[in-house]
This record gives structure tokens, sequence and C-alpha cells, in this order.
């Protein structure tokens, strides 16, 4: 982008090659050149973006000599090799480009924008003297509960005592010591993780895919802790569009059979692009879909029941019940099938990109948080906004809980509020909505860096 003649601007936005986080960066890449900057995306060679429908963008593939996060013991271990081996090929990158530019009236000027997750930005910029911003896909909230870890665990209070579980964790209300995101990890990956995701050095700015009007004390928090602009410019998938960023193929058919069904009666259930299950929790889950006699869609990702490559785990009998009222698919177009009128309800495990998503369509929820920020999530949706119901995985309980959204009061009333909060959405991110000044600011403050 030339700004009056004189600058030329690269952005260069590091992608983690997690589907939940991927995505956002892509969609924030496709707001910012339709503002007129050149991108770069540059990511680990595992779970590598389409490139094919981001014409405009330059890739660079970092080599990360990695297979992805199910060869390390943790997660953790896995996040810290993506780091280190991504790290030099980045760096090196940067110095030739920056050794090429002798002609000062040609000059690029470069600003990293890196996900939370690719720490090693922050330290590629610092090196080079280049400006960052720290992109975080995951809701605010998370942060915080995040960075206190340390101090938890200094005070005694983490690894939490029994008796602490039900409490509210007093610096995070309206969170309990249960919703914590690192409350199943082993004490030293915790605290390790914590460290990791803390910036060493503030970055210039903080882009966050949320909205003020969802989130505002736990922004309230991060910004009497950080003196650097916060962008809260979310829900990225409405603010800035982007062709499929999947990096499963989607099978658009479920599409023609919502059609067919009616109004509001359809339960979407998917538990997104990481969460494995056991063969036992799947049939329960199977059970308590059928016994709702509500239509279903169910996303049931291969290989996301442990030892299956797909449905093989389901009883003959139970597949023949499934065929009558529902629809099995290996991947969806989530936010087409969010937008439409036949679905309603979500059974999520509410990943927050997955949350965005429903809460942008006025489709209220069924929570099965499994870790970490799905279940701050979780708190939100039940707790705070009133517009999830946190389930029980046995399958009365499943089948009573489908019926609570889909055809009880109870659920009309969620819908109702879902649909409130949709309108809210909807303002933030129309003209002159908190979303999209955010959006117009971040460009200007780009341009003054
Ligand atoms: N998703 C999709 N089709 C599916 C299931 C999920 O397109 O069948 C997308 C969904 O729209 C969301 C992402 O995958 O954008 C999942 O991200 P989320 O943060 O909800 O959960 P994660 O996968 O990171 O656990």
């Amino acid at each position: 982008m030339e700004d009056n003649g004189r600058r030329w601007w690269r952005l260069v936005l590091i992608a983690s090659p997690l589907q939940g986080h991927m995505t956002p960066l892509l969609q924030l890449g496709t707001y910012l050149h339709s503002k007129g900057f050149s991108i770069t995306i540059a990511h680990p060679e595992f779970n590598p973006p389409d490139s094919s429908n981001h014409p405009d963008f330059v890739f660079l593939k970092l080599p990360d000599n990695l297979s992805g996060p199910g060869s390390f013991p943790s997660f953790l271990g896995f996040l810290q090799a993506l780091n280190d081996n991504c790290r030099p090929h980045l760096q090196k990158h940067l110095v030739e480009i920056i050794n090429a530019q002798k002609d000062e009236s040609e000059k690029e000027s470069i600003v990293i924008i890196h996900d939370n997750l690719m720490v090693f930005g922050g330290s590629v910029a610092v090196d080079l003297g280049l400006p960052s911003i720290i992109v975080h896909t995951s809701s605010a909230a998370f942060f915080p509960a995040y960075k206190i870890i340390p101090q938890l665990h200094h005070e005694g209070r983490f690894p939490v005592h029994d008796s602490l579980m039900q409490e509210i964790v007093p610096e995070l209300k309206p969170f309990r010591y249960k919703d914590l995101p690192f409350i199943n990890l082993p004490i030293q990956d915790a605290v390790e993780s914590a460290n990791m995701i803390t910036p060493k050095s503030p970055p210039s700015a903080f882009i966050w895919n949320t909205l003020e009007f969802l989130e505002p004390s736990a922004l309230t928090q991060i910004r009497q802790q950080y003196q650097v602009p916060i962008f809260t410019i979310g829900p990225l998938h409405k603010t800035s569009p982007t062709p499929s960023t999947s990096f499963l193929e989607e099978d658009t058919s479920c599409i023609t059979w919502l059609d067919k069904q009616q109004p509001k009666s359809v339960i979407y259930v998917s538990l997104g692009s990481v969460a494995n299950m056991d063969k036992k929790l799947a049939t329960e889950m199977a059970w308590g879909l059928v016994n709702s006699n509500q239509p279903f869609l169910w996303v049931v990702r291969p290989g996301s029941v442990k030892g299956f490559e797909w449905t093989e785990f389901l009883p003959e009998g139970l597949v023949a019940e499934i065929k009558l009222r529902g629809l099995l698919v290996k991947w969806a177009p989530q936010k087409e099938v969010l937008a439409h009128n036949e679905v309603g309800g979500f059974w999520s495990h509410c990943g927050w990109n997955s949350t965005m998503e429903s809460v942008s369509e006025g489709v209220p929820m069924l929570c099965q948080p499994i870790s970490v920020d799905q279940l701050m999530n979780a708190r939100y949706l039940s707790y705070v906004w009133k517009i999830g119901i946190e389930i029980v995985l046995e399958k009365r309980q499943i089948e009573d809980a489908v019926r609570r959204l889909l055809v009880d009061k109870e659920g009309e009333e969620m819908r109702q509020r879902a649909m409130e909060i949709q309108q809210n959405v909807k303002l933030a991110v129309s003209h002159g909505g908190s979303s999209q000044n955010c959006l117009n600011d971040l460009v200007d403050f780009i341009l003054s860096l």
C-alpha cells in the first residue's frame, strides 16, 4: 500500500496450523488486503492454508519438521517445537527482504502480525526492529485467565483443591475455578504455557476476534494491564468474510437436507476440528439424538471417534434409526448451516469460533466444553449471556436437553435472547458500530507505525 506516495506496506501475518486460528487470520488478511496492504501469510508446513482461495496473498511456507500435535506427549511440547522450528526461516526471509531494499524510495514498511501461539513472531520483530501486533482468536477473558496461572500457583490456589472448584475466582469474575482453561493440565505445563503466551515485551497493539459488548469486563482488565491499543474487530467471519478456509472438504449436501426440515427444528452437532471422543460417549450421543425425536445434523469428523475411521462404531440398528431423522457428515459448511432458518440449536464444544458463529446467527446452544477456553466460553453462554444449556453426557439427559432447547419454552426464551444478541452483533459490524470502528482505527494505526 502506498502512503502519500512515500511508503509501501507489507503486513506479514504469521498463522498457527490450527483450524480455529487459521480461519480468523485469513479473514483478517482479507480485510487488510481490501484496504490496500500487501499481505504475506507465513505458515507452518503442517496444515497449510489453500493458497488458491487467496490469489492476492503471498504465502511463505515455514519448514517445521513436524507431523502435528499427535506426535508429542503434550500440546505444549508441540507448540514449543513449532515456534523453535519456524523461527529461523522467517527471520532469514525478512532479513533478505530488508537487505534487498537498498533504494530508500522503494522501501516497504514491514509489520509483523502474529497469532498469539506463534510467539516467535514477537521476538523476530524485536530482533529486526519491526513493529508487531498480536492476534488473539480466543475470547478476551481467556488471556487474563491464562496469565494468572503462575500467581495462583505461587499462592497455593493451583492445583485447585476440590472444595474451591465451584467458587468464583475473585480476579476473574464470573468464572469459577472449574472453568479455568488450564484446570486439567499438569502444573508444569500450565505454568510454562502461561509464560509462553505472556508477551516478553509488549507488542505495538493487540487484535481480538471478539466484540466489545460481549465481554466488557475482560477487555477493561486487559486495557488496565497493557497501555497499547486493543482492537476488537470480531466476529471476523462477518466483518471480513472469505472463501472457505477449511482444511477438510465441506459436504454441502446437508444444506439440501436442511431445506426439507421444519423451521428451527434441527439440532446441529459439531465438536470442532480438534476434539476426540471414545466409542461409548459417541454411542450415547447417537442414542440421545435419536430418542429426542428432533431432526439432527451431526458432524462426525473422520478419526474423531478413537479407534474408528468414521462411523463404524455405530451398531446397525442405530444406523437405521439415525437415517430416519438425522444426517451424518464428515465436515459441514458450518457458517451456512448456522445461518439456515431450519436450525434451532447448536450442540457444540464451545470453541470460540463456533461460539461467535452461533451468536451471530441467533442460535442458542447446548454446551459440551472439553478443554482450554471452551470451559470459559460455556460459562459465558450458560451463565452470562443465558443462551446455552450445559449438557450432561448420558443418553436420557441428552434427549432431555435437546428437547428443552428445541421444543420447550425455556429454549424459546433462549432463542429470543440469542436473537437480541444477533441484532447487537449486526449493529457492531455495520457502519459506525464498534467492530467496524475498530477496523478503521486498526488501518489508521498501522499507517501511523
Ligand atoms: N467448522 C466447519 N465445519 C465443521 C465443523 C467446524 O467449518 O463441520 C469450523 C467452524 O465453523 C469454526 C471452526 O471449524 O470456524 C472450529 O473452530 P472453533 O474455534 O469453534 O473450535 P476448534 O476447532 O478450534 O476446537
